[in-house]
């Protein structure tokens, strides 16, 4: 019986991640799944957050933000509109991201700003500075924040 799957994590201009895998969870807009060799096939439409991946037993993380999965049983495909590998995710970036989206949150009141654009950019923000933390710590996450 098969024990692996083929897991491939594609954005409109790139291949993020190739590998053979033994299981995958992501969140999707209706909760979080795993997959595992010889899944039932089904599509799931992906919110923003960590996907995570056992390779040889070894849990692995990578940011995803919103697209489409692909599952089947043999190979689950990630098209998403954006995802990143803990090691190319700029924690500096995420940061002023995030400082950004707040700030255009807090001047919501005083000025008509996109409330909803603002609140999508500070959960991208936040997500990623999650995932650092999360893959640093192996998922013992130091943060208690929810994104
Ligand atoms: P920013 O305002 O910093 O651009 P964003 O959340 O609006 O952040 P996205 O629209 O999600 O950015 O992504 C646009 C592109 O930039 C994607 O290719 C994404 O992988 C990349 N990207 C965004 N933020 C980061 C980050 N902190 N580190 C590395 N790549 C990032």
């Amino acid at each position: 019986m098969a024990r692996t799957f083929a897991l491939e994590i594609v954005t409109p201009d790139r291949l993020v991640l190739k590998k053979t895998v033994d299981s995958v969870t992501a969140a999707s807009v209706s909760g979080e799944f795993t997959a595992l060799p010889l899944h039932v096939p089904f599509l799931a439409a992906l919110s923003v957050g960590n996907l995570s991946y056992r390779e040889n037993g070894r849990l692995a993380y990578v940011f995803v933000s919103g697209g489409f999965a692909e599952v089947g049983p043999d190979k689950v495909l990630i098209m998403a509109e954006a995802a990143e590998l803990p090691e190319e995710i700029d924690l500096d970036r995420a940061r002023k991201a995030s400082e950004r989206a707040k700030a255009r949150l807090e001047a919501q009141r005083a000025e008509k700003v996109d409330y909803v654009r603002a609140k999508a950019a500070l959960q991208r923000a936040m997500a990623r500075m999650k995932l650092l933390d999360v893959a640093a710590t192996g998922g013992q996450s130091r943060s208690a924040s929810r994104v």
